[in-house]
């Protein structure tokens, strides 16, 4: 019998879980609409590092009272959205790219 945990080792774990959002429908939520206006408008690429894409994150946290809207939305690559969720540098740096890109 093989061992299980004979494994190779991974730079990054794996992901194992999809990742969708399926809370109660609100405002907070992308459409699939806005959702494929973010991803064409920032080309599928992290506006911060330039990476692939990920995920698209809420400029104005949903807990916060951010909607689901173009200008509330970006791509960011995993890194840079965990980057905005751990600490203010990181909120603010999002905060500020939509000031300056998307409200104008
Ligand atoms: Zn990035
Ligand atoms: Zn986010």
């Amino acid at each position: 019998m093989p061992p299980l945990n004979e494994q190779p080792a991974r730079p990054v774990p794996k992901p194992k879980h999809k990742r969708r959002v399926r809370k109660r429908g609100n405002a907070s939520k992308y459409s699939t609409a806005v959702r494929l206006t973010i991803i064409e408008r920032d080309k599928g690429f992290c506006v911060r590092c330039g990476a692939l894409y990920d995920d698209i994150h809420h400029i104005i946290f949903r807990s916060a009272g951010g909607k689901g809207t173009v200008d509330n939305g970006v791509c960011v690559c995993r890194k840079c959205h965990a980057w905005a969720h751990s600490c203010r540098e990181g909120r603010e740096w999002f905060e500020r790219y939509r000031e300056e890109r998307l409200l104008t």
